[in-house]
């Protein structure tokens, strides 16, 4: 009897440590401010394949940029999609007004990044001001919401930089510097990818030409310009947790990409 009844308390303990370490391996990212992803995208966005598309583009408030790939965003990612949280599931089930079907499709759904970290950590432009000049130089607006940079800048801190783990000043630090290492133009233009209105070239040649540069295989994202041919359009450099060394890209990517592809002039 007194044996039983030890069985029961330890299995009760067991159980209540077990989930005690559970607890504390969900609540622990949150209390140490440690971010939770594997690795960064640097994406960078060729602005002649921006603009020459059905919807085109504006130039920000300072003018046309250069001809020169343009930051989109320093992206925190997992290594491994994950399956959706069971909030995202009520949502969308609500939405859809709670059909099985529906709901089964939403359970499906993957999550491959966190976004909005902190809705209480907006970007304070104070903070980055001695990065104004370079940030405008590297990574301006090209949309037609408006001509402001820094709303752009904005959107990417509230979306991916809030769960960067990193200060504001920091995360846009790093993204700037990662770029400066490697002119995506130049690399191409050494490997003969030039921009141009009739030439198309080798997908392969182009990841090459990085890989060769950089030391590390990126991944690549095409669209399709308003005559429909298909374009290289963003450069997704991957990068590790401390946002300073290239690696390889290891994910593969639907990046609607043909076996050759064109580089419009800008
Ligand atoms: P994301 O791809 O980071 O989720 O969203 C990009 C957002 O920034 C969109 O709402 C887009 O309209 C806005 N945006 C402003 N300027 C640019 C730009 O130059 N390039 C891209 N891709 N998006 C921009």
């Amino acid at each position: 009897m007194l044996t039983a009844r030890r069985r029961v308390g330890n299995f009760a303990l067991a159980a209540t440590m077990k989930l005690a370490v559970i607890a504390v391996a969900l609540l622990l990212p949150l209390v140490a401010g440690v971010a939770d992803f594997d690795f960064f995208y640097l994406v960078q966005q060729w602005p002649g394949s921006f603009c020459d598309t059905q919807t085109g583009c504006c130039f920000p408030d300072t003018g046309k940029p250069a001809p020169e790939f343009g930051i989109h965003g320093l992206w925190p990612n997992y290594a491994k999609c994950r399956a959706a949280g069971p909030e995202l599931v009520e949502d969308v089930a609500m939405v859809v007004d709670g059909t099985t079907a529906a709901v089964d499709a939403v359970e499906r759904r993957q999550k491959c990044w966190p976004e909005n970290c902190d809705d209480r950590n907006p970007l304070k432009p104070w903070e980055i001001k001695d990065l104004v000049a370079e940030l405008d130089a590297n990574w301006p607006t090209l949309s037609c919401k408006s001509g402001r940079s820094m709303e752009f800048w904005s959107y990417e801190w509230k979306k991916h930089g809030t769960c960067s783990g990193m200060g504001q000043h920091e995360y846009f630090a790093a993204a700037l510097e990662l770029k400066k290492r490697h002119s995506l133009a130049a690399i191409l233009a050494d490997a003969g990818v030039v921009p141009s209105d009739n030439e198309s070239y080798f997908l392969s040649s182009i990841r090459d030409a990085i890989a060769g540069a950089t030391g590390a295989v990126p991944n690549l994202e095409c669209n399709r310009d308003a005559s429909g041919e298909t374009q290289l359009f963003q450069v997704y450099q991957c990068v590790d947790r401390s946002a300073k060394k290239l690696v390889d890209c290891q994910l593969p990517m639907q990046g609607k990409c043909r076996d050759r592809v064109k580089l419009p002039t800008f």
